[in-house]
């Protein structure tokens, strides 16, 4: 075998040649040639069998020299583009390689930025899944742990950072020399480097065995607005919880938090080097939902520290084991340890919303999933990945219970540090401190897929009261595994002053397709039956016809977790086609105005959206859009001046407006009315989106991006250009925005995804429809040739979703019947198709509803 996509066999022979306690990187580079290229020269010393071979992964333009024990090796034959074979190894190697690599523009490798306000360019390096290997030589599996010493060559006026503690010596021709100290052993996948004239915070935190050096590092052109304080607040909080619960101290020497433009997911673990998305450093206004959010990916990555970093998966498989892991310990450090107190209600609409929507797909898989190589992991940080294993691990922590839970995991960490692990050396620890046995548990949750319906069915006699209660379970045909679940019931009724209070809750254990709920014959029947009441299980939840109309009339009056699990069955119902769209309108219109919790609220108002563009049947769509709009335009009018719901509602009314009147009042915004809506900050962002809306309707043009973008020419400012530009509603915007994204590969990734993202808009389906067949013809091609994360954004991106009709269903399903394309590619198309049938299935139901 050979190229890019390493399986696990190959892995696996390859860790048992090499010794993974002997592996050792020193690596130089050099970071002052040019803009396309950088020296990278590696030495790796290692211990392996003797007279064996192996091979180093290297993705680079040139390789100049492979000198192994001394022999200097033909580069034209021992490297193919991704591999250095390396033959009759002793039982102690050195290998140098010196090699140009290449500065990336995708987000993967070492990706170079030039920013637009000053013209510095910004280096940071994204390694996960398996892009050292276009920075240097390397084995790049996770469980082929090194020390590695990184030498980097930088322009005087930068700052480095990399995983441990670095020095730069003296300046010479304009150039130093950073010299970090080795790292503790680390998977190549979370070492990292960045570099740039960044802005640098520095603060500290005492932790429990010593004193950790924080720092805070951004583009200087994003300086003003870094909130340095709410930053090292929460990292300093996380700190506390993680080595308190955890029982280990921090594992590496300091913590850095780099946020970086251009990058394609919200975080990076690196090992003492964080780097977020720089979206978080928020340069406009954002309600609260955002800093919660941007709190939870800075706990997530720390919870990283120790699972992943120090203790490391041996392969991908337990890649869902790793983030589910970081997803439940953050949302309970912002629960036990910050201001979010309601984290689990927001866990309950965001990740496990995700969760349900992924495990219903055809692509669907079992939590611990067969990851055969490098492509089959790419595609698959998914729901299933993330979301649903962080629900199902919620559940085995209660299961466990909490203190025996973490016991578990302290004597995990003590046991493994710095190695390699699978799933079944973290439950031989749960097993052994909660003295329960998990293999049934590890069965049905993490080796089936699919997930499970839970639907009272319930009887009243002449008084009110019941005569049965019972909970059927059913799952879909293709996955028809029935599971055991805990599951609270809760019974609510009105209060004189129309609140809906809880009256009694009964917990019981599921199993099989119907469980007598006993204890509750003879019972008044409440206003609300909620099955899943505190949200212990992960099931689809169905609402009996009283309590449906119950949650309709009055979803305001619940309190937070409770009405976040009536909006979470409640949009379930709505893409099972067993609630309307315009009655799912009707719902959020009716309750919103009294949600709490911002996450929650942008949520359903995201939810309505799509309600409305993707589920409502075509000819109600208009009718059902103006009402949404006006009805946007009366609670952003209503709200509190300065308001995170009148920001909210604000922003959502924009995305809906349509009508002359409202078009009028976009303008006088931009103009600078500030009378219209009160205490509403015009600032940077919302300009854009208000601008964005007028290109949308073809009132204003790129005359007018041009102009915006003259005002805010950042990164952030192109960014917008580049949506509004592929949003203008002429076929020759669309025909530019595709050869753009499409025919030409010169756009970098984040340029990509905002051209695809206008591109695709939801109210331009009679443009984007010409692009189906080119779409199909074009997947194979884009799969083949583009990087892995630049070949997700097109083909996600641009299918044709938004369409939403028969004729493209059709076309789409006979077009895979004929196509030869791999398994991870195929996935997404896949995908596209069972969104398409699902919201076709949605359009009938609203048709019915009248
Ligand atoms: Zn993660």
């Amino acid at each position: 075998m050979s190229g890019t996509n390493l399986t696990r066999d190959e892995a696996r022979e390859r860790a048992s040649v090499v010794d993974p306690a002997s592996v050792r990187y020193t690596v130089e580079l050099d970071l002052t040639r040019g803009d396309t290229t950088f020296g990278s020269t590696t030495n790796a010393s290692f211990a392996a069998t003797e007279g064996a071979g192996t091979w180093l992964d290297l993705v680079a333009p040139a390789v100049h020299e492979v000198v192994l024990n001394g022999t200097a090796l033909d580069p034209a034959e021992v490297y193919d583009g991704a591999r250095i074979r390396l033959d009759g190894l002793a039982a102690q190697n050195e290998v140098t390689v010196v090699a140009d690599a290449a500065y990336m523009r995708t987000g993967e490798g070492l990706h170079r930025f030039v920013d637009p306000v000053d013209d510095d360019v910004y280096l940071y390096s994204q390694f996960e899944v398996a892009d050292a290997r276009r920075v240097y030589a390397c084995f790049e599996q996770p469980d082929l742990k090194a020390e590695v010493t990184f030498l980097v060559d930088a322009p005087s006026t930068w700052e480095v950072v990399s995983n441990s503690p670095g020095k730069a010596g003296k300046a010479s021709h304009g150039t130093k020399r950073w010299t970090f100290e080795p790292t503790p052993r680390l998977s190549t996948y979370v070492t990292a480097i960045i570099a740039g004239p960044y802005h640098v915070e520095r603060s500290e935190h005492v932790g429990k065995e010593k004193t950790i050096p924080l720092a805070l590092y951004c583009r200087k052109s994003l300086a003003e607005h870094l909130d340095a304080a709410e930053l090292f607040d929460v990292t300093t909080r996380g700190f506390a919880f993680f080595e308190d619960v955890f029982g280990l101290a921090y594992p590496f020497a300091k913590y850095d938090q780099l946020f970086v433009p251009e990058f394609n997911a919200g975080a990076m673990e690196n090992a003492g080097a964080v780097t977020h998305h720089e979206d978080y450093v928020f340069r406009s206004r954002v309600t609260d939902a955002a800093y919660e959010r941007r709190a939870e990916t800075i706990l997530h990555e720390m919870a990283h520290m120790w699972f992943g970093d120090l203790v490391t998966m041996r392969w991908w498989d337990d890649l869902w084991l790793n983030e589910s892991f970081a997803t439940w310990a953050s949302v309970l450090s912002l629960v036990e340890g910050t201001r979010w107190t309601d984290g689990w209600t927001t866990f309950a609409v965001t990740e496990k919303l995700w969760a349900l929507r992924q495990d219903q797909l055809p692509s669907t898989h079992p939590i611990s999933a067969d990851i055969r190589d490098l492509e089959d992991v790419e595609v698959n940080f998914d729901g299933i990945t993330y979301a649903k294993g962080a629900s199902v691990l919620k559940q085995l922590v209660a299961w466990v219970g909490r203190d025996e839970f973490l016991e578990g995991v302290r004597a995990y960490f003590a046991e493994h540090a710095w190695g390699n692990t699978s799933l079944t050396d973290l439950f031989a620890h749960l097993e052994q401190t909660s003295g329960r046995d998990l293999s049934a548990w590890n069965e049905e949750w993490l080796r089936t897929a699919g997930v499970n319906t839970l639907r009272p069915v319930v009887t009243v006699d002449n008084n009110g009261a019941y005569t049965s209660v019972a909970i059927e379970q059913t799952a879909a045909p293709e996955h028809p595994a029935l599971r055991s679940h805990r599951v609270a019931v809760g019974l609510y009724d009105y209060t004189d002053d129309g609140a809906l209070v809880r009256r009694r809750r009964v917990e019981l254990d599921i199993a099989g397709p119907r469980t007598e709920v006993a204890e509750l014959r003879g019972e008044t029947q409440p206003d609300l039956l909620l099955v899943n009441d505190d949200d212990l299980t992960f099931a689809k939840v169905r609402l009996d016809d009283r309590s449906l109309a119950t949650v309709v009339r009055s979803i305001g009056s619940l309190d937070s977790l409770p009405r976040a699990l009536c909006w979470t069955a409640a949009t379930d119902m709505l893409r099972d086609a067993e609630m309307s769209a315009s009655s799912f309108v009707e719902l959020v219109l009716g309750g919103v105005d009294h949600e709490t919790s911002m996450g929650v609220v942008q949520h359903v108002l995201n939810s309505a959206r799509a309600a409305i563009d993707l589920y409502a049947l075509p000819a109600n769509r208009t009718v059902l859009s103006a009402r949404w709009a006006a009805a946007l335009r009366q609670l952003a009018g209503a709200a509190e001046a300065g308001s995170d719901r009148q920001l909210a509602f604000a922003r959502a009314w924009v995305a809906a407006a349509a009508s002359d009147e409202h078009v009028a009042e976009i303008r006088a915004l931009l103009d600078g009315d500030e009378a219209l809506l009160p205490g509403l900050t015009m600032d940077t962002d919302l300009r854009w989106t208000l601008l964005q809306r007028l290109v949308v309707l073809g009132a204003a043009g790129d005359d007018a991006v041009d102009a915006e973008l003259e005002r805010d020419n950042t990164a952030t400012g192109q960014r917008q250009a580049a949506y509004a530009r592929a949003a203008v509603p002429t076929y020759a915007a669309k025909a530019a925005a595709w050869q753009a994204a499409v025919e030409s590969d010169e756009l970098p990734n984040a340029l990509l995804t905002a051209t695809v993202r206008g591109f695709a808009h939801p109210e331009q389906r009679e443009l984007v429809r010409p692009y189906v067949q080119p779409y199909l013809d074009a997947v194979p091609r884009v799969w083949a040739e583009r990087t892995s994360e630049s070949a997700q954004s097109i083909i996600i991106g641009l299918f044709p979703r938004v369409l939403a009709d028969a004729a493209t269903a059709s076309t789409v399903r006979h077009w895979l019947e004929g196509a030869e394309l791999p398994d991870a590619a195929r996935r997404l198309v896949v995908e596209g198709l069972a969104d398409l049938d699902r919201a076709l299935r949605a359009q009938e139901r609203d048709r019915q509803a009248g």
